[in-house]
């Protein structure tokens, strides 16, 4: 681990003993679902250390940190377990949206609430019908894109449409930031708008929890509006804005999952060390045997590139980087950072031979929450068209 300046050490090390002492005794033993009470008992944990808030500016109640240490956090906490970090990401994030387009009424309405941990968010964007990756299409018309609609009536938006099973927190947040269009005649990109919808509306209800195959300690269900009623001050920014506000806010959204997953790698190159020292073949530690030493080298590389990878990103966040760079460096993070905890996971596996793939034992649940990190957010393929969009001819 690289020196870092003593409040972020205090930061990492505080979240460290959190992610040790309350978040691992918490979790199921046999790697199935956290219950909706532990999750908010955890949650209050976080809070006690400010992190739902801790990327809100301190005149709503946050902590006003930066995206470096929204990296330490997620890192830690991923370390540990995944499927939480990923949930509280959301929560830490989704704001952006709000910070970016609200207006000072609706910041202070819902920024302190969220600072504190007592509002949870969910994301509610993608459809059961429409494929997560038509967000990049860039053909102009209105042929693709969300199918919910939010038809304004006086005062009202009215909601209806469905949100995807991957929706995470839904069942157990507070409150849903949900995109749907409000014209039909016109590209989603300028015709989706972004509103609050706060848990226990009329209309607004949630399937059963899905079953993935990583991330199981998070809440991922689908969302369903009948005809939701919301006043037109619950919409966030202008009609048509939300797919732009989406792409100002996804960033942060970003290198906290990137985070969580080099957290990830570094759980499983933290067991496999364990493991090759103290499994004997031939009469030596397994570590000794220079094929194995090998692999532990790789997963070593790995897991630091990935972190540097991550940090470089967040520090071009904070310091407010130059836009096309920022396009190649976050999106490289987040894949960069699955793409070494699948890599890592999969050494961890092997080296613990049928250890390796035995529920309980810990390297093939890291297995399957790195995978789950493919599609999380968007896909390895989406993420580097966009690279490629963005990297200059010359
Ligand atoms: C754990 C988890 C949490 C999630 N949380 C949320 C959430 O909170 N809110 C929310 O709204 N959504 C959430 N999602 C959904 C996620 O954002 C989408 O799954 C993701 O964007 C991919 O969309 P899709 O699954 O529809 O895949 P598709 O878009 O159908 O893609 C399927 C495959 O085709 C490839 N593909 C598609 N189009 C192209 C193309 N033009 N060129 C090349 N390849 C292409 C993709 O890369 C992928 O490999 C979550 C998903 C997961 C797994």
């Amino acid at each position: 681990m690289t020196r870092m300046a003593p409040e972020r050490q205090a930061l990492r090390e505080a979240v460290a003993a959190f992610a040790r002492n309350r978040l691992a005794p918490a979790l199921p033993l046999d790697d199935g679902e956290l219950s909706s009470e532990a999750n908010r008992d955890l949650l209050k944990g976080a809070a006690e250390l400010g992190l739902p808030g801790l990327l809100i500016p301190e005149e709503y109640g946050g902590g006003g940190g930066t995206q470096l240490d929204n990296a330490i956090v997620a890192e830690e906490l991923g370390a540990v377990d995944a499927g939480f970090a990923a949930g509280l990401n959301l929560t830490m994030t989704v704001p952006g949206l709000i910070l970016a387009a609200g207006t000072p009424e609706q910041k202070e309405r819902w920024l302190p609430g969220i600072a504190v941990g007592e509002t949870v968010l969910a994301g509610a964007m993608n459809e059961p019908s429409v494929a997560g990756s038509e967000l990049f299409d860039p053909r102009p018309g209105p042929e693709s894109g969300y199918r919910t609609r939010a038809v304004r009536e006086g005062d009202e938006y009215v909601i209806s449409g469905a949100k995807a099973q991957w929706v995470t927190n839904a069942g157990v947040a507070d409150a849903y930031v949900t995109f749907a269009r409000t014209a039909t005649d016109r590209a989603g990109v300028e015709s989706t708008s972004a509103f609050w919808v706060p848990a226990g509306t009329a209309g607004l209800s949630c399937g059963p929890r899905s079953r993935l195959l990583g991330l199981r300690t998070g809440f991922h269900a689908e969302v369903f509006f009948d005809e939701v009623r919301v006043p037109a001050s619950s919409r966030i920014g202008s009609e048509g804005e939300a797919l732009r506000l989406l792409m100002s806010t996804t960033p942060g959204m970003a290198v906290g999952l990137a985070a969580t997953f080099v957290g990830v790698a570094r759980a499983a190159e933290d067991l496999a060390r364990a493991h090759t020292a103290s499994r004997h073949s031939w009469g030596r530690p397994l570590r000794e045997h220079q094929a194995v030493a090998l692999d532990l080298a790789e997963m070593a590389v790995t897991v630091r590139t990935a972190r540097l990878l991550v940090h470089e990103a967040a520090t071009a966040l904070d310091g407010g980087g130059d836009p096309s760079e920022l396009a190649v460096l976050v999106p490289a993070a987040k894949t960069r950072a699955v793409d070494a905890a699948i890599q890592c996971a999969q050494t961890a596996v092997r080296l613990h031979g049928a250890t390796g793939v035995t529920t309980g034992a810990g390297p093939e649940k890291l297995l399957r929450d790195a995978w789950t990190g493919y599609p999380c957010d968007f896909t390895r393929e989406m993420l580097h068209l966009g690279i490629a969009a963005a990297l200059p001819a010359v």
